[in-house]
C-alpha cells in the first residue's frame, strides 16, 4: 500500500534516470543524471520550505527544503547545484516548483553533471547535511528516494538512464510532441544515445541525447561520413554523424505523447482517489478514536 503522503516529484524538469542508486555504506542518496540539457532547473519534491542553503567543497552549492505532511516531515537536500540559490531561508515552494534559480549542476565533489538527493525522515543538524565520506552519522538518518518519487514504474526497467515519466500531464515533455517539420532542416535521433561529439568525428561527450528530432544547424562532411551540429550548448557544439534514412518512417511522437499524457491523466486520477480515501480514512479514524476514548472515560 502505498502512502500518497510520501510521494513527490522527480525534482528536474528533464530527469531520463538513475546515474547513481542509494546505498547505505557507500552513497547516501540518489543520483539524477546527466542528459544535454545539463543546467535544467531543480523541483521541489514536495511542497516545502526552503530551511538551509550553502556551499562546500564536498557537495558544491546545495540547499535543504522541509517538506510537512499529515504524518510527518521529510528533509531533502539538493546538492551539486550549478549556482548559489538567492532565495530567502523561508522561501516557500509548491510540489514540482522551480527551487528560485536552482540549477543542475557539477559543483563540488561531482565527475560529471547531475542532481544528488538526500533525503532523511529525522531532524537533521546543519552540518550533518554536508555529505562526509568519513562521517557514518548520515546512514543512520538518509534514506533512499528512489520509492518516493513518483513516476511510473513500467518504464524503468534499466539501470542506467532508464526513460521517466511525469507524475503530472502537464509536466509531460517526453516524448517531445513533434513531427518533423519539413520547412526546417531537421535530423532524428532514433534511440536515447550517448553518441554527441564536440566536433565532426570528434570526442564524444559522456552525455546524453533523447530521442527526438533536432533542428540542424550546420552540416558538414568528414572521414566519409556526414555530419550535423544539432545543438549548442554554452559555446560547446553537438555533433551527430547522420544516415540519409529516407526509406524510413518517422516516429510519430504526437501519438507517442498522446498516449503518455492519456495514461498520465489516469495515474493522476488514481492519485487523487488515494488522496481523497486516505483523507476519508483519516477522519474516520479519528472519530473512532473519539469513541474508543469516550467509552473508556465511562468505563472509569
Ligand atoms: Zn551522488
Amino acid at each position: 500500500m502505498i502512502d500518497w503522503n510520501e510521494i513527490g516529484v522527480i525534482p528536474l524538469t528533464d530527469a531520463r534516470g538513475v546515474t547513481k542508486q542509494f546505498n547505505t555504506e557507500t552513497h547516501r542518496g540518489l543520483d539524477i543524471g546527466w542528459y544535454k540539457n545539463q543546467y535544467c532547473p531543480v523541483l521541489a519534491w514536495q511542497d516545502g520550505t526552503l530551511i538551509a542553503k550553502g556551499y562546500s567543497g564536498e557537495v558544491g552549492y546545495w540547499c535543504v527544503l522541509e517538506h510537512r505532511y499529515t504524518t510527518g516531515k521529510r528533509w531533502v537536500g539538493y546538492i551539486h547545484l550549478y549556482n548559489a540559490i538567492t532565495s530567502a531561508i523561508g522561501t516557500q515552494f509548491k510540489m514540482g516548483e522551480k527551487i528560485g534559480n536552482a540549477k543542475r549542476g557539477n559543483t563540488g565533489y561531482s565527475n560529471g553533471t547531475h542532481l544528488h538527493i538526500y533525503m532523511t525522515r529525522i531532524v537533521p543538524l546543519y552540518e550533518e547535511f554536508v555529505w562526509n565520506s568519513t562521517t557514518n552519522k548520515l546512514s543512520e538518518y538518509a534514506i533512499d528516494p528512489l520509492p518516493h518519487l513518483y513516476y511510473d514504474k513500467q518504464y524503468n526497467t534499466e539501470y542506467i538512464a532508464p526513460s521517466w515519466s511525469r507524475p503530472l500531464p502537464e509536466r509531460i515533455t517526453y516524448p517531445k510532441p513533434v513531427k518533423r517539420d519539413e520547412s526546417k532542416h531537421q535530423c532524428e535521433i532514433r534511440s536515447d544515445t550517448r553518441r554527441l561529439r564536440n566536433a565532426p568525428s570528434g570526442t564524444i561527450y559522456d552525455e546524453m541525447c533523447l530521442k527526438g528530432i533536432y533542428n540542424v544547424y550546420k552540416e558538414t562532411e568528414k572521414d566519409g561520413y556526414k555530419w550535423a551540429l544539432i545543438d549548442t550548448i554554452d559555446n560547446r557544439e553537438f555533433w551527430v554523424a547522420v544516415m540519409d534514412g529516407e526509406d524510413l518512417p518517422v516516429t510519430d511522437y504526437k501519438a507517442l505523447y498522446e498516449a503518455e499524457k492519456q495514461k498520465n491523466k489516469q495515474l493522476t486520477a488514481q492519485f487523487e482517489l488515494a488522496q481523497k480515501n486516505a483523507k476519508e480514512l483519516n477522519v474516520a479514524l479519528s472519530v473512532a478514536n473519539k469513541k474508543i476514548q469516550d467509552a473508556i472515560k465511562v468505563l472509569k
